[in-house]
């Protein structure tokens, strides 16, 4: 069967394209191609959206807007994002990372979206068509989505608020066994004020660890005060098995990896 690259110069053209049926949009192509190589046949066309402002990087006032064909690599070495960096970085290697968009990862399926595990515990908005969706609505939504996401946006956070980890058996570029993401904000006695914590793997999209989270709220970032929390990660969590881990290892590793981060 012949496959279609159609290009558009604006989001609605792309729509419109993508409504028509058997097509599918492109991001990077990192998956979407690949899937078509391995005879995915649900579709014979792909769609882009060429608009710039799809390409766009903007931090104003301390929020961060990246339009969804932003790739990690230009995430990783821009100047204002660098306390997010380490989550773009963590995509891939180097090629991929030059190729793979934030709008693709918010769809990549588990052991892959260890961006959106970050994006998740930085509580970003997804936009799309004039919508703006919070993305854990987006994220338990996004099988039947069938619009383009064409930014994300959130707040960035103070330079030692926002840890990310990605434990993977093949360094530097192997995929997930599982990924962290936290935000966590400590008030002025020292404890913490907030906490948001983000999990990739453990689910099959990326999930809160809202347990954890409420543990560690009022407590400090020592072996005691977390301890709690350490106990409490694997709560609700329903790990994936595949080639990378077992959902037995990926529930045992999780709350050592979890103990690191936060003591680190
Ligand atoms: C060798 C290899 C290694 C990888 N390693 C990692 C890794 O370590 N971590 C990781 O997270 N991922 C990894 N990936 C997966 C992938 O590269 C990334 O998740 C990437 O961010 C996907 O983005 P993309 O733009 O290439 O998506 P595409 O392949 O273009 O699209 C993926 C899906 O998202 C949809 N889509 C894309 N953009 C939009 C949009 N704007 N609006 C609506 N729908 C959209 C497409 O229709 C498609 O269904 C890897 C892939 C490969 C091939």
């Amino acid at each position: 069967m012949p496959l279609s690259l159609q290009s558009f110069p604006t989001v609605g053209e792309a729509q419109s394209a993508l409504s028509a049926g058997a097509a599918r949009y492109m991001g990077g192509g990192t998956l979407v191609v690949r899937a078509a190589n391995e005879g995915d046949l649900s579709f014979e066309t792909f769609v882009r959206a060429t608009d710039r402002s799809l390409r766009e990087i903007s931090v104003a006032d301390g929020t961060a807007t990246l339009g969804a064909s932003v790739t990690m690599a230009e995430i990783a070495r821009h100047p204002e994002l660098s306390t997010i960096a380490s989550a773009a970085r963590a995509v891939g290697g180097p090629a991929v990372r030059n190729m793979a968009t934030v709008g693709g990862n918010l769809f990549a399926p588990a052991p892959y979206g260890d961006f959106s595990v970050a994006l998740l515990a930085l509580d970003a908005t997804v936009h799309t068509g004039g919508r703006e969706l919070l993305i854990e609505e987006f994220l338990a939504g996004r099988d039947a989505f069938d619009g383009i996401v064409t930014s994300v946006r959130f707040q960035l956070p103070a330079a030692d608020a926002f840890r990310f980890a990605k434990v993977s058996r093949v360094k530097p570029k192997g995929i997930s066994v599982l990924s962290i993401a936290a935000v966590i904000e400590e008030a002025a006695d020292g404890t913490v004020g907030a906490a948001r914590i983000a999990l990739g793997c453990m689910g099959d999209r990326p999930m809160r660890a809202t347990a954890a989270e409420k543990a560690l709220v009022g407590k400090t970032l020592t072996e005691d005060g977390i301890a709690d929390a350490v106990a409490a990660i694997g709560e609700g969590t329903a790990p994936l098995t595949d080639a990378v881990a077992s959902a037995w290892y990926r529930g045992e590793v999780l709350p050592v990896h979890f103990r690191r981060l936060m003591l680190a």
